[in-house]
């Protein structure tokens, strides 16, 4: 499989080539250069499959020539294997013909380790064959930093530095990066805002001197090893609900567009998906887009659900790509206006294509609230904030009734404690048992001021297993 440019400059790449890129040298994302198909038949022959077996056969024409299937086989079957629950996405009936699929059943409680669990094994696999290390230089607010930790805590070509706001993350978040050890797990609490945090990653993508030489690697939604992982558990979803000769519709809680994206590409590989809810909160650029044809900038708003809070969609412009034909020339140019003025649409026949499968709402906190109170109450189901608004915008917004729709439970509510308590179900929570001792645990972090200078000195003095590059 060949990757390609968003932008259409930059020269395509291997699967190798690109797990190991950030963003394109054009400035682009990198995408498959042809979606692999899957007949009906052949989805259906998938049902009953573990999920381990499914991924393998959803990601296996993405990763051909690069990695071989046995080997492939394994990666899955150990990343997989280390989710709590056995059916590793469980589905939880809300109602009739109405859904949760819960993503937080990895080490850090967030969908994002069914990606970055991957990631961590990819990486070292590709690495050994290279005889090379990498260094990884990431920025959280909360869900990215400790699933990047937990996914790379066991690879041996990897130093991981992740920077977070010193004294701005939740305590369980913090104590879920900090209380890992090992010599290439670096966390680093900057005396300033996650935007400092994040400025200092991409000045260090633009200028690598410090590095030595050696390679630095993006654990951001960018990274296009993340998306494909996420496109199995649409297949999974909808193989348990009578798919794929019925279709089923989702609703994704959204921020930078990576997980509903991968929703978009199952169906694009011929899973039936008859619509998807882009739910956000009130940073609600998408839902603008998606209601008015209006992608415009806006300052940002923080909300009891962190996870969401973003200004811009970094995956959109992997949409915006197909809308436009794939033409590299005519996203550059639409990106290029956007970065000057704040302000992107679209043609109109182009909107409208879109809207024939997207939906979208944004809901504020006291929805959220609510929400978590109200299906707690009927249900028994302790929901987060950012799940809640998925299944607010899937009551608000679905089309059919008939339709199975889904909702993904991207976090486990005990990691989002302000809202559930707002919410006054907050006796509810509870650590599940591999976490049970967080609060108990040693911590190990370093504090820096907020220069990149001391930041990048940092890396170099102990970016090879802890010792200097
Ligand atoms: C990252 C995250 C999201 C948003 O996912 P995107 O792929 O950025 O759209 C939603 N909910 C939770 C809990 C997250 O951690």
């Amino acid at each position: 499989m060949r990757y390609i440019s968003t932008r259409g400059q930059a020269p395509a790449l291997n699967f190798e080539d690109v797990l190991l890129a950030g963003l394109a040298s054009d400035g682009g994302l990198y995408v498959p250069e042809n979606l692999p198909r899957f007949t009906v038949e052949e989805i259906a022959s998938w049902a009953g499959l573990p999920y381990h077996e499914l991924a393998f056969k959803v990601m296996r024409p993405f990763v051909a020539g690069s990695i071989p299937d046995a080997d492939f086989k394994q990666i899955l079957e150990d990343t997989y294997g280390v989710f709590a629950h056995s059916a590793v996405a469980p589905l939880r009936q809300l109602d009739g013909n109405e859904w949760v699929m819960e993503l937080f059943h990895g080490p850090t409680l967030a969908f994002k380790d069914f990606a970055l669990q991957l990631l961590g094994r990819l990486l070292d696999y590709v690495l050994a064959k290279r005889g090379e290390r990498v260094v990884i230089i990431g920025a959280t607010s909360g869900d990215t930093g400790s699933a990047a930790i937990e996914g790379c805590r066991r690879c041996d070509n990897v130093d991981i530095f992740i920077l977070h706001p010193h004294n701005r993350v939740s305590e369980v978040q913090r104590r879920q990066m900090t209380t890992i050890f090992g010599d290439n797990i670096h966390n680093i609490a900057i005396e300033g805002n996650f935007d400092d945090c994040q400025e200092m990653v991409k000045d260090s993508f633009a200028d690598q001197g410090f590095l030595k030489g050696t390679r630095l690697v993006a654990v951001n939604s960018i990274n296009w090893a993340r998306i494909m992982a996420q496109i199995v558990y649409y297949f999974h979803a909808a193989l348990q609900l009578g798919g794929p000769a019925r279709s089923v519709a989702f609703s994704v809680p959204t921020g930078n567009f990576g997980d509903i994206f991968a929703g978009y590409l199952a169906r694009n590989m011929g899973l039936p998906i008859s619509q998807l809810v882009v739910a956000t909160n009130r940073n609600d650029i998408l839902h603008r887009f998606m209601s008015g044809n209006r992608y415009d900038k806006d300052t940002l708003h923080p909300s009891l659900s962190p996870s969401m809070d973003i200004m811009v969609s970094s995956n959109f412009e992997r949409l915006l790509f197909d809308l436009h034909g794939r033409n590299g020339a005519a996203v550059a140019e639409l990106m290029s206006a956007f970065k000057a003025s704040g302000k992107l649409s679209v043609e109109e026949e182009r909107w409208t294509e879109a809207r024939k499968l997207f939906d979208s709402l944004a809901v504020d906190d006291e929805q959220t609230c609510n929400t978590i109170a109200e299906v707690f109450a009927k249900t028994g189901e302790l929901l987060d904030p950012h799940t809640a608004i998925g299944v607010y915008a899937a009551r608000e917004c679905r089309r059919s009734l008939s339709t199975p729709m889904v909702t993904l439970g991207t976090a486990h509510p005990v990691k989002f404690p302000e809202a559930v308590e707002k919410a006054g179900v907050g006796k509810a929570l509870e650590l599940p048992a591999h976490l049970a001792d967080l609060f108990e645990r040693p911590e190990r972090s370093t504090v820096l001021a907020n220069d990149i200078k001391a930041m990048q000195a940092f890396v170099s003095e102990h970016g090879n297993r802890g010792k200097p590059l």
